[in-house]
């Protein structure tokens, strides 16, 4: 019989959420019951959005889609994940940049949490250069965004980046 709570968690800095991160949000909630995109505070970065705001805006992102939900969590990810009942993680992976990485992760929550799988997904070619970094520093510039990520998103780089 069919387990009708497969939860999988999405974990990320999301400083912003990218068309990037969507696609991928879009693949995972068709594999699991319940997607939770999980917003992190990562102590190796200096986020440009609060974790509020990035909460808000991956919110007004992803309202249309019924089985995917947004919170926040501190500490280690697998016990974050052990305790909402998850059976998977998900990453992203564009390129073989993001392999290497992304493996030892992978193995170390495994080793912190053998019965939780990391699945990796592949997003549509046409994001694989695009990453949070990346739309921040165009949109410092001034410059166009508006294919990288959400209108609400654009709005609120936008807003950081005037004048
Ligand atoms: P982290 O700081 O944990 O890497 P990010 O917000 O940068 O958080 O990314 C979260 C996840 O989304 C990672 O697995 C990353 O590889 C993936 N990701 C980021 N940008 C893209 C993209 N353009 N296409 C597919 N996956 C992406």
């Amino acid at each position: 019989m069919k387990d009708q709570n497969k939860i999988a968690i999405y974990p990320g800095t999301f400083d912003p959420i990218t068309n990037g991160h969507l696609d991928i949000i879009e693949r995972a909630r068709n594999l699991f019951d319940m997607l939770i995109v999980a917003v992190t505070n990562n102590p190796y970065k200096v986020p440009l959005f609060t974790v509020d705001e990035r909460m808000e805006m991956i919110k007004n992102s992803i309202k249309n889609l019924t089985n995917v939900i947004v919170e926040n969590f501190d500490g280690l990810l697998m016990d974050y994940a052990q305790k909402k009942g998850a059976i998977a993680v998900v990453r992203g992976l564009r390129a073989i940049s993001d392999f290497e990485y992304e493996f030892q992760m992978a193995l170390v929550n495994r080793k912190l949490a053998k019965n939780i799988a990391t699945v990796f997904l592949m997003p549509n070619e046409k994001y694989t250069y695009l990453n949070s970094t990346i739309v921040k520093e165009v949109a410092k510039f001034h410059g166009d965004i508006s294919s990288f990520v959400p209108k609400e998103v654009e709005l609120k780089l936008k807003e950081k980046f005037a004048n």
